[in-house]
């Protein structure tokens, strides 16, 4: 089997779908490995370091896919890329069909066999091929320590001759792979933490890292897959009131609250934001699915009233050597799944590989995907020519 793996586009991305450390196991399953030419340049990696474990590296795309049965990645292509990928060949990425279904019509149309790892199933034969989870571990870690970087105050406690500094007290809202890994990093520095999230399981993981679970007066939120529900504005509009007073106390607040495939649930609204003491922080992990906090931005500062606001945008990116590592791990465990006797041959009575799977041979296979694409196809038609006049009602 033959894996090709491209130079990411996306602005800002440095991360790659395959490390050096990886290229020995990816061999061992009889798997041979194209990098593009600086592919791994973003995460440190020169081609070298690729070509001294036996991998090709080729100069542009044209011979980077020549023979290649599975492309990798790490971000979607864009519409554009994704036509010149060779027809028939396999993808496998971060796809996130729902953001991007233009996309996805092309990739049906050019018969690619696109697997999606935003959509493993959480089981736990899945778990070492996670990479929504590799990927949060890193931007929960690195959240708390922009959480630290930005207080204008120390974090853990200091008793010196001049005095002695409180340490920091930090608010994690959602406690999922993400704020668990935010509130392990802040205990690290020595800020006194305080969490909360929907899940009943998460009460006993928050306490587990020597922080305290704020306890809401609201039932719990319990979805599908280890996930939390969808909640009615109502239940959320109950859980601002009750946690304004923890948003109020804290000094730096880092919030991590999602619900797959929806706009993140709002928490902190610009009200509690104009409660909080100049000085303090508020990390939004979730800004680049329309946040958390309703003042934050993807990507950049807002300061309101002394508080600093950071809407976090792709901050596994800002880690791109461990990053890169976790997530060309995964990519390696589900390509074990594809290679049998040295060939790509899926088998879709596996859960994993039917679970990830959204386009192969001209269809889509992903039921949501396809509810979309439908949903969407009427809004393309030409409007229907106008009734005469006495047919109509
Ligand atoms: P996520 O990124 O979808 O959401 C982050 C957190 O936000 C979740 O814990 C969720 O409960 C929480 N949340 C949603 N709405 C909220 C609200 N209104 N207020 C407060 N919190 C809210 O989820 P995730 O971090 O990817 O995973 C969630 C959980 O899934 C994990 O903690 C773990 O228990 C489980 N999981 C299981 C596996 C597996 O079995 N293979 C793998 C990874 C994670």
């Amino acid at each position: 089997m033959h894996v090709a793996v491209p130079r990411e586009s996306a602005a800002g991305e440095r991360r790659v779908a395959a490390v050096p450390e990886v290229l020995g196991r990816l061999t061992a399953a009889g798997i041979d490995v194209t990098i593009e030419t600086q592919a791994g340049a973003g995460a440190l990696h020169p081609d070298d370091a690729y070509t001294a474990l036996g991998a090709t590296v080729a100069p542009d795309w044209s011979s980077l896919f020549e023979g290649a049965d599975v492309v990798c990645k790490v971000q979607a292509p864009s519409v554009e890329e994704a036509g010149r990928l060779p027809e028939g060949c396999a993808l496998v990425c971060l796809l996130q069909p729902a953001a991007d279904l233009e996309l996805v019509r092309v990739l049906t149309e050019r018969r690619i066999g696109a697997f999606s790892l935003d959509l493993l199933p959480r089981i736990s034969r899945a778990q070492a091929m996670d990479a929504l989870s590799s990927q949060a571990t890193v931007t929960g870690y690195r959240g708390a320590l922009i959480a630290a970087e930005r207080l204008p105050r120390f974090f853990p406690m200091f008793m010196t001759a001049a005095g002695t500094v409180p340490p920091a007290k930090v608010l994690v809202l959602g406690a999922g792979v993400a704020g668990l890994q935010a509130i392990a990093t802040a205990r690290r520095l020595g800020a006194v933490v305080r969490a909360y999230d929907v899940r009943p399981a998460s009460r006993d993981e928050v306490k587990s890292l020597g922080a305290a679970f704020v306890e809401l007066e609201l039932e719990t939120q319990e979805g599908q897959g280890g996930y939390a529900g969808e909640q009615s504005e109502e239940f959320l509009a109950r859980q601002r009131e009750l946690i304004g007073k923890e948003v109020a106390a804290a000094d730096a607040v880092i919030t991590t609250a999602a619900i797959p495939g929806r706009r993140a649930p709002l928490l902190v609204t610009a009200e509690m934001v104009h409660a909080m003491r100049a000085g303090s922080v508020i990390v939004d992990l979730a800004a680049e699915t329309g946040g958390n906090c309703e003042l934050s931005e993807a990507g950049r500062d807002v300061v309101v009233n002394g508080v600093t606001i950071y809407g976090a945008s792709n901050l596994a990116s800002s880690m791109p050597i461990h990053a890169s590592f976790l997530y060309a791990r995964n990519i390696a465990e589900l390509l074990g799944l594809f290679v049998h006797d040295g060939a790509f041959t899926p088998d879709f009575d596996d859960e994993i590989i039917a679970g990830t799977c959204v386009t192969f041979a001209g269809e889509v296979r992903n039921e949501a995907t396809r509810r979309l694409l439908d949903d969407a196809e009427p809004a393309q038609q030409p409007e229907p020519a106008q009734q005469p006049e006495e047919a109509k009602p």
